[in-house]
Order: C-alpha cells, then sequence, then structure tokens
C-alpha cells in the first residue's frame, strides 16, 4: 500500500496548482503550485472562498452550471478568467471534483488549475 507521505508529496510537489475546500468551497489546502501560480502563499487564503480567485467577469452562467455539476456530485471542467494577487488576470483551466464520504455525502472539493493564458 502507497504510504501516505507519498500521496502527500506528490500532490505538494505537483506542477500543477491543487487546492482542497471544505463543502462551502472555503479553502484548507493549498499545495506549492498554487502558490506559483496564484501568487497567494497558502496562509493567505485558508478559510477564504476560493471566489478570492475571481476576476469578476467570469459570466455568471458558468459559475451556474458549475454549481449544478458539483450539486449533482459529477466534476466539473472549464475555464475561468482568474486573478492573481498582484491583480493581473489570468485564463484558468480548471477541475474541480466531489469527494463524498461513505453515505454519498460531499466532504469536500478538489480543485486542479493550471495557467493556460497564451503569451504572445
Ligand atoms: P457565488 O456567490 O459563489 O455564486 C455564484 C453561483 O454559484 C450562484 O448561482 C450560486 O447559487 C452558486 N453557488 C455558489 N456556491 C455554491 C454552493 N456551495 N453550492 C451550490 N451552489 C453554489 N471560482 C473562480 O472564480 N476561480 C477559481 O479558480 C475557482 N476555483 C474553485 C475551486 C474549487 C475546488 C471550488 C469548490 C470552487 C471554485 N471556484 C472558483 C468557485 C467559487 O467558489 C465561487 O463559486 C465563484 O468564484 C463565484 O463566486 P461569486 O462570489 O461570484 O458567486
Amino acid at each position: 500500500r502507497l504510504p501516505l507521505k507519498v500521496f502527500l508529496e506528490a500532490v505538494e510537489q505537483s506542477s500543477v496548482a491543487i487546492s482542497i475546500t471544505d463543502a462551502s468551497a472555503q479553502i484548507i489546502y493549498a499545495n506549492p503550485a498554487f502558490e506559483r501560480t496564484t501568487g497567494y502563499a497558502p496562509t493567505e487564503v485558508l478559510g477564504h472562498n476560493e471566489s478570492i480567485l475571481s476576476y469578476k467577469t467570469t459570466p455568471r452562467a458558468v459559475y451556474q452550471s458549475m454549481w449544478a455539476a458539483l450539486s449533482a456530485h459529477r466534476p466539473w471542467s472549464g475555464r475561468l478568467v482568474n486573478r492573481r494577487k498582484s491583480g493581473e488576470p489570468y485564463i484558468a483551466e480548471l477541475t474541480i471534483t466531489p469527494v463524498l464520504d461513505v453515505d454519498g455525502s460531499v466532504t469536500h472539493y478538489l480543485g486542479m488549475h493550471r495557467d493556460v493564458t497564451e503569451v504572445h
């Protein structure tokens, strides 16, 4: 069986920005690539909703379809306009996966995103 430490190191060393939230989308974990991508150290975002990353230009319908999928316990993937701590916008290609307990209730969400802003 894979030791838990290896799971942790794999997530910590991933080049993909990874965050874990509680069931209300409040961040409880962020990996180093999350800090490199967003500019926020984990301690700065813990307890905040993931909406701290929103540039507030993504159409509301996108978030509605996101939450429709997540509420139905389906993963969601899409592109959002995010905002770094510096204020700079970037395009995030994001996948969110609901984490369920044995009763099938959502306990957490796993978020994984990459900066896919094209640099010309
Ligand atoms: P909100 O007030 O959050 O509402 C927008 C719409 O979503 C409304 O229709 C509302 O009813 C619905 N909604 C919101 N929360 C819930 C909920 N808990 N259950 C059911 N419906 C809900 N957003 C980003 O902009 N960038 C990100 O990188 C990003 N990453 C995320 C990663 C994870 C793991 C999760 C769980 C969410 C992420 N979000 C991200 C979504 C974020 O939590 C917000 O819902 C979103 O930013 C919109 O915020 P808002 O304050 O504008 O609107």
